[in-house]
């Protein structure tokens, strides 16, 4: 008898809401408590000190010395008062999760007593111990020395008794070690870039910022339920189970009431969340059962991400207290949709501008066509970088499964802006625009905010939407750093935006007046980039066969995707952007490749444990019962009858062996396969036979355990089986 499984449902049974300890408050009495922020900062701080971080934050203005001790030595006192002991220096390194090393403020004075101590020295640097953090290379173990260095655009924050503040994470040779670095560069890449392209709209323009306006979806699952399936509990995902017969074809989950245990929740976990000033505002179901979402007010990116970051740890903490775990994994459950991480992603000014929001007059409506139209080209020209910074072992099961966006690069514009960049390609004249054709362009281009009004179209299949004032880059997966898909696509922007500049200047130079000479080149890149555009069904087999004719590339795994990031043209571009040195980019991919080859590698050996010492035996206990009872009919009945009645049994047992048969031969196939792999030189090799070889097998094993779980009685089965794990609450 499984009693694990048992136990664990009956658990789940008698689980009640946890009531939240605190009585609801105004969230604007708490929101951003344990934040030092700028209102705090202009509290702490002398003028002095206070305009120097300002500086920093907003030109990256380095910071001197003193100004260092004054904001430490303000830190210090704010984070004490907030309950703090210990700070550390929290940063992201590409596992993909964060990391801290707490130190204590304490220092001993030598006479027996000790002080708070804490200054700017160690607030600007840090050598935290990290010769365990992947590297790729980069920092050979014997000289095990990376740096995390204060990124003072980022606010520092208390949790749990600890000062935490933001950091850089690089080497001793002052190369990246984290998600963090190359997107500041990056944005700082798109603000270089974008600057100039203002400023053929509006003087007054001198600093550009990239927005982030993450979505994130999650599933969650019951604490023993989780702990009941040892596939889930490693891998995060669940390796084996019949789908259940009940899925999401209802779509009754979606914005459906949530149940008030999971109500309770998400309320400790947005108080959480605002405490520590992550403006989370939206709370729904997802498409699946027990799948959600939660999106805040976007931000700067750098700070979005942040947040993003902090979000994700804030989800697990606070689920493990209500009983519940939180699945990040982009496709924990095979049958059901996956989880992404939306990146909704603009453009904004120091004067307050959208960029790709279109404005009230045709002046500022050719600005949004121009960083619209230069976005959509950016995509164009370097589609596979994209598909390339969001490939990881997880979204290979999402992108292109149910209700996903495909392995395929596309933008979606809605048919009115569709008509519009045709209506604009279509007036191009051997290099020279009629009056008439200005006149007729210039309507067109005025008519944008009426367009958009009703430009109620969305297209949910799209992995690159256009939704009204802003990009949607959808195929993020949920576990993802967004860092590492806005390093790439500001990087692919900012490039865009550049030659942008140079085309039109060359224009304006050789006589065009600057209206024209910018509406033409917009004109120049809708054809050249017509072939991204795509606003039919992404999930249909005709969208693969006609992407393929269009020249778009399918890159259908992480082993194919990463290969990307060999290519001379895309290291250039990342060394000329001043966003990744070609050093940094090699170190990264064979980072990608080593946690891809790491998590299928566990996912092999979990697969083929499960099958061999839960599978097997559960289904060789029932076949034994049934063989008993056959003989017992054939004792009874004589032989002739005996075996007539017991024809279902006989047909059971004969099905069952057969499929435990394959499942044994291909988890030890499996096992041999793995130790041919590993045996393996270079990284992409074994990336590439784990996706081509390895899965496959374990596909299999999967295909057969989950029909001896529909042959085997429900008692004898041992692991909580999915519709227990979706609908038990
Ligand atoms: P949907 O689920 O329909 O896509 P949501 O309201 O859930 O819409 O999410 C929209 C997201 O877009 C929010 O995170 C919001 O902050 C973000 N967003 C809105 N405007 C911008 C912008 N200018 N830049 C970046 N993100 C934005
Ligand atoms: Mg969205």
């Amino acid at each position: 008898m499984p009693t694990f499984r048992f136990k664990a449902l009956e658990d789940v049974f008698h689980r009640k809401p946890l009531r939240q300890t605190k009585p609801a408050a105004k969230i604007s009495e708490f929101y951003g408590q344990n934040v030092f922020n700028q209102n705090i900062m202009r509290e702490y701080l002398t003028d002095e000190a206070y305009e120097g971080v300002m500086a920093a934050i907003t030109f990256g203005t380095p910071i001197d010395r003193k100004v260092a001790n004054q904001v430490a030595t303000a830190m210090k006192d704010w984070a004490i008062s907030r309950g703090a002991t210990h700070y550390t220096h929290w940063f992201q390194p590409l596992t993909g999760s964060t990391a801290e090393k707490h130190d204590s403020f304490m220092t001993p004075t030598g006479d027996g007593r000790a002080i708070e101590k804490f200054d700017g020295s160690l607030l600007v640097q840090q050598e935290p111990d990290a010769s365990s953090f992947p590297n790729g290379g980069i920092r050979n173990t014997f000289e095990a020395r990376g740096y995390t260095i204060w990124d003072p655009s980022s606010a520092a924050f208390v949790i749990d008794e600890t000062l935490c503040i933001p950091t850089i994470f690089i080497s001793y040779t002052g190369f990246a070690l984290d998600y963090k670095m190359p997107l500041i560069k990056a944005l700082s890449a798109i603000d270089k870039a974008a600057v100039p392209v203002c400023q053929y709209f509006d003087k007054n323009v001198n600093k550009v910022n990239a927005t982030l306006g993450w979505e994130q979806e999650y599933f969650l699952i019951d604490r023993a339920l989780y702990n009941a399936r040892p596939d889930i509990a490693l891998t995060g995902r669940a390796l084996f189970g019949h789908n259940p017969a009940k899925g999401q074809q209802l779509d009754d989950h979606y914005f459906g009431s949530i149940p008030e245990r999971i109500m309770m929740f998400m309320k400790d976990f947005e108080t959480e969340a605002h405490k520590l000033g992550i403006p989370v505002t939206t709370r729904h179901n997802e498409v699946a059962p027990n799948q959600f979402e939660v999106a805040p007010v976007f931000e700067e990116a750098n700070i979005a991400n942040d947040h993003n970051q902090l979000l994700m740890d804030l989800l697990d903490k606070v689920a493990k207290k209500h009983d519940f775990r939180v699945l990040l994994h982009e496709k924990p459950f095979e049958s059901l949709n996956g989880s992404g991480k939306h990146n909704n992603w603009s453009l904004s000014t120091n004067t307050g501008v959208n960029l790709l929001r279109p404005g009230k007059n045709p002046k500022s409506n050719l600005r949004f066509l121009t960083f619209f139209v230069n976005t959509i080209a950016a995509i164009h020209k370097h589609a596979d970088i994209l598909r390339a910074c969001i490939a990881s072992a997880g979204n290979d099961h999402r992108l292109g499964a149910n209700e996903a966006p495909p392995a395929i690069i596309s933008a979606f514009i809605g048919s009115q802006l569709s008509g519009l960049l045709d209506a604009l390609e279509k007036s191009t004249k051997a290099g020279k625009l009629t009056p008439e054709d200005k006149t007729r362009l210039k309507l067109e281009i005025g008519r944008i905010p009426e367009v958009l009004l009703d430009n109620t179209d969305r297209n949910r299949t799209s992995p690159f939407a256009f939704t009204g004032n802003k990009f949607e880059f959808r195929a993020v997966g949920s576990t993802a750093n967004c860092a590492h898909a806005m390093t790439v696509l500001n990087t692919i922007v900012a490039k865009q935006l550049e030659e942008f500049k140079i085309s039109v200047d060359k224009r304006i130079a050789g006589g065009d007046k600057k209206d024209e000479a910018i509406l033409k080149e917009l004109q120049v890149l809708i054809k050249q980039s017509k072939s991204i555009r795509f606003e039919g069904n992404g999930y249909s087999d005709e969208w693969v066969v006609e992407a393929k004719k269009r020249g778009l590339s399918n890159l259908i795994n992480t082993p194919q995707a990463l290969e990307v990031w060999e290519r001379k043209e895309v290291v250039k571009l990342f060394e000329e952007m001043n966003v990744l040195h070609p050093l940094e980019v090699e170190a990264r991919v064979e980072v990608d490749y080593e946690n891809y080859i790491l998590k299928r590698q566990i996912e092999a050996r979990i697969s083929a444990d499960l099958a061999q010492n839960h599978i097997i035996p559960a289904a060789i206990t029932y076949q034994n019962r049934l063989i008993e009872n056959a003989r017992g009919l054939v004792d009874v009945l004589g032989a002739t009858a005996g075996k007539k009645a017991a024809t279902v049994q006989i047909e059971l047992i004969t099905s069952i062996s057969e499929h435990l048969s394959i499942v044994k031969q291909t988890a030890d196939e499996l096992m041999a396969e793995r130790r041919k792999i590993d045996a393996m030189e270079s990284a992409k090799d074994k990336a590439k036979e784990y996706a081509e070889v390895v899965m496959p097998l374990m596909n299999k094993i999967r295909t057969h355990a989950d029909e001896l779980e529909m042959l085997v009685d429900d008692e004898i089965w041992p692991m909580p089986k999915l519709r227990e794990i979706l609908f038990t609450r």
